[in-house]
């Protein structure tokens, strides 16, 4: 008949202690020698992803263990975010207040001299622009 000393009270199976590196040590492999489908984050990266906020599931040494990197699980990483765009709209939006008229609403392909002239050459002295110099305002 076994001890009441070595079963755990019933209550503590309700907390689940995860213990990570239960599996065993913290996977480690030397360069060249890691499993497919892991990357270094700088692979990663040459492959236009990013961990994506996964940990690392083991760790690449190399230079007997002097250098290291984390490795991660490629099909957990995410596409890296690429700013372009929203970069790009916050310069147009910029380039379009140096651009637009604020008479005639047209957008020039040239910035304009607001801040002596206020408007495009048209709205300010009549010199009529080139139809190819501007985006007519969609209304
Ligand atoms: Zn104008």
């Amino acid at each position: 008949m076994r001890a009441v000393d070595d079963t755990p009270p019933e209550d503590s199976n309700d907390l689940v202690d995860v213990d990570l590196y239960d599996d065993g040590p913290f996977p480690e492999f030397r360069f060249r020698q890691a499993p497919q489908g892991l990357a270094t984050r700088r692979q990663l990266r040459a492959m236009n992803l990013s961990p994506g906020g996964h940990e690392p599931v083991a760790q690449l040494t190399w230079r007997s263990g002097r250098r290291m990197a984390w490795l991660y699980r490629i099909d957990l990483a995410k596409p890296k975010r690429t700013p372009t765009l929203a970069q790009e709209q916050a310069l147009d939006r910029a380039m379009a207040a140096r651009q637009t008229c604020s008479e005639c609403g047209r957008r020039y392909f040239h910035c304009l001299r607001l801040k002596t002239v206020g408007s495009c050459e048209e709205c300010f002295d009549g010199t009529p622009a080139h139809p190819d110099s501007y985006i007519t305002p969609t209304a």
